[in-house]
């Protein structure tokens, strides 16, 4: 399989920006036009007048160590939103290209297609939310570049299955973009490590659930050599700051502060699945294996007015593809979830 052929040419040609710091960290730096004399802010933030490693080293090295990925296989972007960007701008050319998504799924993967005219098809998630794999094979034509794939997926909070994801990516001539953004509240490891044995796989993973640094904006991704230069080659020069790299340094540093969370969240996800399950009125619960639940009413907009008036924000899914009729709730504190649940109850 030959990654190149599904680059486009302008990428493939592109003489990248050269950075400051990609040259230089160390010595008397008078090379970026930075503040030479310090900061404004206060001390504690080291050298934060300097520009950040265009590398990503720490981070990279960190991650590598937790994962045992390779840092050459590493690529960290300001969320997995801007690796999906990425993605899409360094594979997919406007008004020509197209992607494959598989709904109801995370919206995200449209909405950057959309930004760059790149036309969006929908093979649906089968009466499971697992993969069609026939039909996904029958919606390839010769100008599709990527499909992407969510799992666990959001909103439909199920891992897919591996085994399929595994056979698409050896027979079709794309790239695939598995998001784990929810692989830690799974009884599962996910395919991190089948991007060392297939160069058209790219893992994606987040900061952003577990880890609790939604607000930091840190998320990375796992792929071939030759995908993970390429991405470094289109990225802005300084995509991370320095903020987000030590925050990432630290946080992995405490790792078991993550497990206890992850612990913490599964056991009132399975509690919260078993209530909702015992509510009669209720018609749906799926499954989760994310830190979310998704359940199905009648009356979706009326629940989710209730709950919004007495200050209980969930997510109305019910206008999602295939998915009607569902609401999502995020998994909260125990005191959080019984609220939630106490106002559901009375509504419905
Ligand atoms: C929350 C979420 C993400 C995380 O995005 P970040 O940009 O890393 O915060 C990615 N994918 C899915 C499906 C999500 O639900």
């Amino acid at each position: 399989m030959n990654i190149k052929e599904l680059v486009r040419k302008n990428i493939l040609e592109l003489k990248p920006y050269t950075s400051a710091r990609q040259s230089h960290s160390e010595g008397i730096l008078l090379d970026a036009n930075e503040n030479c004399y310090g900061t404004v802010l206060p001390e504690n933030y080291d050298n934060i007048n300097r520009y950040p490693d265009p590398y990503q080293r720490q981070m990279r090295e960190g991650v590598s160590n937790l994962l045992n990925i390779p840092v050459e296989n590493l690529f960290f972007g300001v969320g997995s939103d801007e690796i999906i960007d990425l993605t899409i701008r360094i594979f997919c050319r406007p008004s020509q290209d197209n992607i494959i998504v598989c709904e109801p799924t995370y919206g995200m993967y449209k909405v950057a297609c959309d930004v760059n005219e790149v036309e969006v098809i929908n093979v649906p998630l089968n009466q499971n939310f697992d993969l069609d794999v026939d039909a996904i094979e029958r919606a390839v034509n010769e100008k599709t570049k990527i499909l992407f794939l969510c799992s666990p997926n959001n909103p439909t909070a199920n891992l897919l299955d591996k085994k399929k994801i595994i056979e698409l990516t050896k027979k079709l001539n794309l790239i695939v973009v598995v998001d784990e953004a929810y692989i830690d509240f799974a009884q599962d490891e996910g395919l991190l490590k089948y991007t060392l044995e297939f160069p058209n796989l790219i893992v994606m993973r987040t900061f952003s659930k577990a880890w609790g640094m939604a607000g930091v904006r840190c998320g990375f991704c796992a792929a071939s050599k030759e995908i993970i230069d390429i991405f470094f080659k289109v990225k802005l020069p300084y995509n991370i700051s320095k903020l987000t790299a030590q925050a990432v340094v630290l946080a992995l540093k405490n790792i078991d502060k993550r497990n206890e969370y992850v612990k913490m969240i599964i056991n009132e996800r399975e509690r919260v699945s078993r209530e909702l399950k015992a509510n009669k009125k209720i018609l749906n619960v799926l499954p989760s294996d994310s830190n979310f639940i998704s359940f199905k009413v009648e009356n979706p907009k009326e629940v989710y007015n209730y709950l919004e008036k007495h200050k209980i924000i969930i997510r109305d899914r019910s206008n999602q593809f295939n998915f009607s009729g569902y609401l999502r709730v995020t998994i909260g504190t125990p005191e959080e979830n019984n609220l939630f649940l106490q106002k559901l109850s009375e509504i419905l």
